[in-house]
């Protein structure tokens, strides 16, 4: 599997900058997934492997817009009312066909029914009078009104999807709509996903004194779910090297991707990044960050490994501004780059120079636009923040001292895929 090359990513301990490190996947990781077909129904949220082209146009032929009277342009009096006899009747599905194609008249003619061959304009019904097998028409429709034409939405051979797209529902709409009843995507990423720490229970389980229940596996496998991922939730590891070691050495080889949370910072109980070493490589594992400063990348074997903090707001935070790019890429799709709206900052905040920082907010309009209001407790292991806030507000590296008042990028949740 060519996952990320094997020479280090030489930045030691130092904190690297969230930039870098997205430059270096950008430029060490490319689509393990390999292509497969899926049917149109199950292709919601799949990538596509490659662009898929129309062997058709959309319409197919040129055809009424209206429920109405299909015209020669030329036969209409432009200064006065027009009677044309009714020469005959095309709904949608029928062919074309008229008794008399030369004859003078006017075609009775519905909404999708194929224009016959000459008839250029079409009259919406409402604003005719029929009366004894003619209609009358009065003067002012322009040539060509409430006619569609053939290819107008999709020509023939045009890429309509492009490699590397989640597809949504509208995409699988517009693959219908040339007739493709299924979809070459990227087999689904295997992502291997383990919680460590002794103090984690299971949801449900007991839990005595010390213990606290295992909060991030369940909103990882939410977004790796939401990525298209096939998830193997691998359970909760404890704080002991040989036990993590021996748990990712198997999960390495079975999958795309190894996914942990807790214990790759500095403390006695932090194991995951020694034991990852003993298995391979970690090529960095400090970002210049908060919330999510530990942060690490790695290879166990030649299996990408990404050891997210243990604090579930950090864990969030760093799937979707890191690891998400590192799955897409993984996975064939073009990497998502969130889109952020500026907005007025509600709060006073200052932080240190050199980190990108997130505060979790939300948003309520103001005069000419939305402010940001801080959610009041920003901890790392305040979870409750995320579910109240609707985004982040994106503090740049360089930013310091943020006043009320001022610009700041706002980050919807819907953007970020959480
Ligand atoms: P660590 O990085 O392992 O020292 O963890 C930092 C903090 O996050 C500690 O308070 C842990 O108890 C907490 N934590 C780690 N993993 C989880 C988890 N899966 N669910 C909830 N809290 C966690
Ligand atoms: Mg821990």
């Amino acid at each position: 599997m060519a996952q990320l090359s094997d020479d280090c990513f030489a930045f030691g301990g130092a904190l690297t900058p969230l930039d870098d490190a997205l430059a270096l996947l950008e430029e060490r990781v490319s689509v393990v997934a390999d292509a497969e077909t899926a049917a149109l129904r199950g292709a919601l949220g799949r990538i596509l492997a490659e662009d898929v082209r129309a062997g058709r146009p959309v319409p197919p032929h040129d055809n009424s817009a209206v429920d109405g009277y299909a015209v020669r342009f030329a036969e209409l009096d432009p200064q006065a009312e027009t009677c044309l006899p009714i020469i005959g009747r095309i709904a949608a599905g029928d062919p074309p066909v008229l008794a008399d194609p030369d004859a003078r008249g006017a075609v009775r003619i519905f909404t999708g029914a194929v224009m016959p061959a000459g008839f250029d304009t079409v009259m919406m019904q409402e604003d005719c009078r029929e009366e004894a097998g003619a209609v009358h028409i009065a003067p002012g429709i322009g040539m060509g009104a409430n006619r569609r034409f053939a290819g107008e939405d999709v020509e023939a051979g045009a890429v309509i999807l492009g490699a590397g797209r989640r597809l949504q529902p509208q995409d699988l709409g517009l693959a219908a709509s040339v007739g493709l009843s299924a979809l070459p995507v990227r087999a689904r990423l295997r992502a291997a996903l383990f919680s460590t720490g002794n103090e984690l229970r299971e949801p449900g389980a007991a839990a005595g004194p010390g213990a606290v229940y295992d909060a991030n596996r369940f909103a990882l496998a939410g977004l790796l779910d939401r990525l298209g991922c096939a998830v193997s939730d691998l359970g909760i590891l404890p704080d002991d090297r040989a036990a993590i070691a021996a748990a990712l050495a198997e999960a390495g080889a079975g999958h795309d991707l190894v996914l942990t949370s807790g214990g790759v910072s500095v403390g006695d109980e932090d194991h995951v990044r020694a034991a990852v070493e003993s298995l391979g490589q970690i090529h960095f594992w400090r970002l210049a960050i908060k919330p999510g400063r530990p942060v690490a990348l790695g290879q166990i074997g030649r299996t990408p490994f990404v050891g997210l903090p243990g604090n579930p707001v950090a864990v969030m935070v760093t799937f979707l501004r890191f690891a998400r790019p590192l799955i897409d890429r993984l996975s064939g799709a073009a990497v998502h780059v969130p889109r952020t709206w500026p907005v007025r900052a509600g709060f006073d905040h200052r932080k240190k120079a050199n980190r990108r920082e997130w505060v979790r907010a939300t948003l309520e309009p103001c005069a000419g636009g939305w402010t940001a209001r801080k959610f009041a407790r920003q901890g790392a292991g305040i979870l409750s923040s995320m579910t109240a806030a609707s985004g982040l507000v994106e503090l740049p590296e360089d930013a310091t001292d943020i006043r009320a008042g001022m610009t700041v990028d706002f980050l919807p949740f819907s953007e970020l895929g959480a």
